[in-house]
């Protein structure tokens, strides 16, 4: 499972995260995916959380998008519940390795079997082409263009200036447009992180900058669990403070309307993790951070601090003052153009916003 490669508005994608098997055992896989895993979501739920998801708030949820491990794994399930979703009136994509697309006719053969799926994102790194070589993207691209169908591809690297990597890259540019192709880091999470010490990557004392784009499609895992993540916090535990919450216990929209207005999920998606650190030194508790990140990673951020209990509790509860709420509800509406937290928590314009909350200062 990699990240997607394009930006999404909030809540217009949901994610289905179809099972934990995949025909590959990579070593960066953040989901720790493999051949061996059986856990999936049941049939039976998927429709139910899909049938939900489009009666969610008159259509906010436009698209569904189908993950694993490999959702291409199970060929005959995937047609199912693209078909279901598809005729509940959705879109529906699905981020693939395309171990499918050995020939171009297979390729053919396997995207004719599932109409209702309308793009593929395919993850292709030196990590996947140990077992799927670019090749079979090729085709699986081809395939999607002679068939009217959207694709994308992501590609994950520790090092960007691998001699592999930039092969890689060279190779895909031969047939793709560069605007198609996402280059994303790899973290030390999942399977990653049992061989974090051999990832080539550079760190610092400063963390990096930039806002997490990837938190805006909620993700459903197979036991219910709403992550507000699709990256390196993805299947952490209820505890974790990206879960939102788990609809073996609660409704969709529950879920979903707590997500509107929680206040760590929007601090990232407006500013990202390093406004975590700011808020944390500013109020004296630079003592218990980290001392190094990873450059050019903010995922290695969120993981550091939201996968430290402590951390987490204490951010957590410093997110829940009304003024640091109030600051992130008028930037959310100010900078995504999103009024949905002001408004849901009644503020009227008239709110006192300290110019100068810790939330609020400028990135070096
Ligand atoms: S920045 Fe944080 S929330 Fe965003 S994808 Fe990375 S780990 Fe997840």
């Amino acid at each position: 499972m990699t990240a997607r490669s394009e930006d999404i508005p909030f809540m217009s994608t949901l994610g289905l995260l179809l099972t934990y098997r995949c025909t590959i055992f990579c070593p960066h896989c953040l989901v720790e995916a493999g051949p061996e895993r059986k856990e999936k979501m049941a049939l039976g739920s998927a429709f139910g959380w899909i049938d939900e998801a489009a009666g969610y708030r008159n259509g906010t949820i436009r698209c569904i998008e189908l993950t694993g491990g490999e959702p291409f794994y199970d060929l005959q399930t995937l047609a199912l519940i693209s078909d279901h979703a598809m005729n509940a009136g959705l879109s529906v994509s699905a981020i693939t390795n395309a171990g499918w697309a050995e020939t171009l006719e297979q390729a053919i053969l396997t995207l004719n079997e599932l109409p209702a799926i309308r793009k593929i994102s395919i993850s292709t790194d030196v990590y996947h082409q140990q077992f799927i070589p670019v090749g079979y993207v090729h085709n699986a691209i081809i395939a999607a263009e002679l068939l009217g169908r959207k694709y994308d591809i992501a590609v994950t690297t520790d090092n960007e200036h691998d001699e592999r990597y930039r092969s890689i890259i060279a190779r895909l540019e031969k047939f793709v447009e560069p605007g198609r192709i996402r280059s994303t880091a790899t973290v030390p999470a999942g399977r990653a992180m049992k061989q974090a010490s051999a990832l080539n990557r550079r760190h610092s004392p400063e963390p990096f900058m930039a806002a997490c784009t990837a938190s805006s499609v909620p993700v459903i895992l197979p036991d219910g669990r709403v992550m507000a993540c699709a990256g390196p916090m993805l299947t952490r535990q209820d505890s974790c403070p990206l879960c939102l919450g788990n609809l073996r216990k609660e409704s969709l929209a529950n879920v979903l309307d707590r997500a509107e207005i929680n206040p760590l999920l929007h601090l990232l998606r407006v500013w990202g993790p390093h406004r975590m650190v700011s808020l944390l030194r500013d109020r004296g508790h630079g003592a218990l951070l980290p001392k190094e990140y990873l450059c050019g990673s903010g995922c290695d951020i969120c993981t550091k601090l939201l996968s430290d209990r402590r951390l987490a509790n204490l951010l957590t509860s410093l997110l829940d003052e009304q003024k640091n709420r109030n600051v992130i509800a008028y930037a959310r509406m100010q900078r995504l153009k999103e009024p949905e937290m002001v408004q849901r928590c009644h503020l009227d314009g008239s709110d006192m916003i300290d110019a100068a909350n810790a939330l609020l200062v400028p990135d070096a």
